[in-house]
Formats: C-alpha cells, sequence, structure tokens
C-alpha cells in the first residue's frame, strides 16, 4: 500500500473526517473527505461532519476556528507550527489600542486570524462576504466608519466597493504570497496569453485587481471557471495549490500561473506523511500533540465575532 491507502484506511478504521484547505498539496486533496476555504470547511465541521474526530489539513487559525465553532468534536492539526504570517499581523492587544485610538468604531477582521484576535472584535468576515459584513456592522453602528484588518488589500477592496470610511489596521499586513503579485505579472501572463481570463483574490493589491476580469474568494474562483468557458484559458491570481486544484478537476481547461512564486510554505508543511502520524496517533498518549484546542474564555469570545458574522451572511 501507498501511503494515500495506508491514510484513508485507517482514516476509516478510526473513524476520522479528513477536511482539507484547497492551498494544501494536491495529494492531501486526493485523500480528502472535503475541500475548501477555511471558513466553508468548519461550517462543514459543524452542520455536516458526525464523527468525533476531525483532522483539519490546513494552517493554525483555520483549526482554530473549527475548534471554535465544534467545541464537542476533537480537532486535530498534522502540524501545529503551520501558521499564518498574515493572521501574525494584529493581535489582541493591538486591537484594544485602535479601539482606544478610535472608540465606539466597529471592529471587522478577517478569518485569517488568531481565535485570540477574533475574541476582541465586534465580527469576522471573509473575502467572500466582506464588503456586506462591513455594511451590516456599519448600519448597526450608526457610522460610516470601521477599523477593518488585518489584510491593507481586502480593506482596499471593501473601500473601493462602499461608501464607508476603511481604517486599515494595522496599515500594512498582507499575506506575503499575494501581496507579491505586480502589475509587471499581469502584464507578462497577459503578454503570453493573450485572451485568457484573469482572476485573481482580493488579498493581491489593489493594481492587480484592477486589471483582473474578476476578483473572489477560492471558492468564487472555482465557481468562475465552473461557470465560464474560455478556449484561451485562465490566469490564476492566487496560491498555487488552487491551480493544481483547478488543473486535477477540469483537464479540459487551460490554466496559468499568475506567478508561480505563490506558494504558501506553511499550507505545504501538510503532508501525507505527517497526516499519516496524527492518525496513527489517535488514543495513544502522542494524540495530545496534535490536538487544537482553544481556551474557553477565548473560544466563547470569539465565537460571537464568527456568529455573528453567520447572522450577517
Ligand atoms: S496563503 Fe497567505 S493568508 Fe493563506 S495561510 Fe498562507 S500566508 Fe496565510
Amino acid at each position: 500500500m501507498d501511503i494515500s491507502e495506508k491514510i484513508l484506511a485507517l482514516k476509516t478504521e478510526k473513524g476520522v473526517t479528513i477536511l482539507a484547505h484547497y492551498y494544501t498539496p494536491l495529494g492531501v486533496h486526493k485523500i480528502a473527505d472535503r475541500i475548501g476555504d477555511s471558513l466553508g470547511l468548519s461550517k462543514i465541521a459543524k452542520n455536516e461532519v458526525e464523527a468525533d474526530y476531525i483532522l483539519f489539513a490546513g494552517v493554525l487559525f483555520m483549526t482554530e476556528t473549527a475548534s471554535v465553532l465544534n467545541p464537542a468534536k476533537t480537532i486535530l492539526s498534522p502540524d501545529k507550527s503551520a501558521g499564518c504570517p498574515l493572521a501574525n499581523f494584529l493581535s489582541g492587544d493591538d486591537i484594544e489600542k485602535y479601539k482606544e485610538k478610535y472608540p465606539n468604531i466597529p471592529v471587522v477582521v478577517y478569518v485569517n486570524t488568531t481565535a485570540e484576535t477574533k475574541a476582541h472584535t465586534d465580527v469576522c468576515c471573509t473575502s467572500s462576504n466582506a464588503i456586506k459584513i462591513a455594511q451590516k456592522i456599519a448600519e448597526e453602528h450608526n457610522t460610516d466608519t470601521i477599523l477593518f484588518g488585518p489584510d491593507k488589500n481586502l480593506a482596499s477592496y471593501v473601500r473601493d466597493r462602499t461608501d464607508l470610511n476603511v481604517i486599515s489596521i494595522p496599515g500594512r499586513g498582507n499575506c506575503p504570497r499575494h501581496n507579491l503579485f505586480t502589475k509587471q505579472d499581469v502584464l507578462n501572463a497577459k503578454k503570453n496569453h493573450p485572451n485568457a481570463s484573469l482572476i485573481v483574490h482580493p488579498e493581491a493589491p489593489p493594481e492587480v485587481q484592477h486589471l483582473a476580469d474578476y476578483i473572489g474568494s477560492t471558492s468564487g474562483m472555482i465557481n468562475y471557471v465552473n461557470e465560464h468557458e474560455n478556449d484561451s484559458g485562465y490566469i490564476i491570481g492566487t496560491e498555487v495549490g488552487l491551480m493544481e486544484h483547478l488543473i486535477w478537476k477540469n483537464p479540459l481547461k487551460k490554466f496559468f500561473p499568475l506567478n508561480p512564486k505563490s506558494l504558501c510554505e506553511n499550507m505545504k508543511k501538510i503532508t501525507l506523511e505527517k497526516i499519516y502520524s496524527t492518525l496513527k496517533s489517535i488514543g495513544t498518549p502522542e494524540e495530545a500533540q496534535y490536538q487544537v484546542i482553544v481556551p474557553s474564555d477565548i473560544a466563547q469570545k470569539a465565537l460571537l465575532s464568527i456568529d455573528k458574522m453567520i447572522d450577517y451572511s
């Protein structure tokens, strides 16, 4: 048996559901029960998974969100050192300082934040519902100003599409894998593939977004490809894992990376070997090292922020 076959046998034996993010290695997609974006997977974990154990193939903030939404289930991470540089731009203490500087202004954060950060906010959002959430929270607080973090490019995307005064906190936050895209990348890709559709993630810089045929979340990009036929192909402006997924699922369509260097090292830490070790640990003393546990006081406050987003969506 190869390692994928061993994993499939072991997850059945141990009664585990494996959820995988699109940016993990393609081999992980192939053994996962469900593949999706961070919040979509957490909702699946909450509403559709009967297993007591969930192995979450993704970075730490995603496993924390799954844990906050599913306190009765055991959430396992194959590598708890797989963090997210974007999430690290904004802590709970940082938010408290911004609240002092801007009293009575609601705080919206991207789901790409730690549970500890979410616990200090009014509401969180995803890249697909950011505009709606920003408008709703401003309306509820009877204001036209919001604090929005930590991604400065997503903040700019919301600012461009609403009448709100969107104050980006900390103002320099970015995902290094999406922020590396440049206008020159677009010009190069368009030169090589002139009629291909350019689809990009809102974590990309504004000057790249402004040249795109479509801007959306990973799920939105997949829907776009499914709903549009372009024989010239699609230039993919997000982490390369999504492109590998699209090639796998759409063998007759053509895909080109906007920049092949957009590779998230943290997502690639989630390997088949580590997933196998995690599964083997279940029911042994080693299991504890893979369990993701959010302290209950933080989890309860973070849940309010996540639940408000779900209510608004
Ligand atoms: S792709 Fe960017 S936002 Fe996503 S986990 Fe990696 S560093 Fe974080």
